[in-house]
């Protein structure tokens, strides 16, 4: 791997944004197949050299700071889409209720049969089958 890292000296290489251009580039060429499209398939190409451009340059501060910016959007939605999974899974093993005095979200784990619930926050207590 001797040649590939005097290639690369000086060079930028692969962060979070070529990544993600990766697999969209991925999907695409699987969609391009898919629908026989010339568009999705020229549109694969651009992303495929704008990867290759950004691996290969050498001006590294400023793809640097494409990777920050591109983070700054990218990471909110994906800790939105971790938390509505991680919220998914939990529904299995736990049932969630709204306080009916304070709204205050509670859980409580599943097949308990009826249970009374206290709301932290407000001491209100409740009836419920879990
Ligand atoms: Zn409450």
């Amino acid at each position: 791997m001797n040649w590939f890292k005097k290639i690369m000296t000086g060079r930028y290489g692969i962060d979070q944004l070529s990544t993600t251009l990766l697999i969209v580039s991925i999907i695409l060429s699987i969609l391009s197949r898919f629908f026989n499209s010339d568009i999705l398939n020229a549109l694969n190409m651009v992303l495929l050299i704008a990867i290759f451009y950004r691996t290969f340059s050498r001006d590294i501060g400023k793809r640097y700071q494409e990777n920050i910016k591109f983070l700054n959007i990218w990471s909110p939605i994906r800790n939105k889409v971790r938390g509505r999974i991680n919220r998914m899974k939990g529904l299995r093993n736990y049932r969630y209720y709204k306080c009916s005095n304070c709204k205050q979200k509670l859980r409580v784990p599943r097949g308990k049969g009826r249970i009374s619930i206290t709301c932290p926050k407000c001491n209100m207590a409740m009836i419920k089958r879990t």
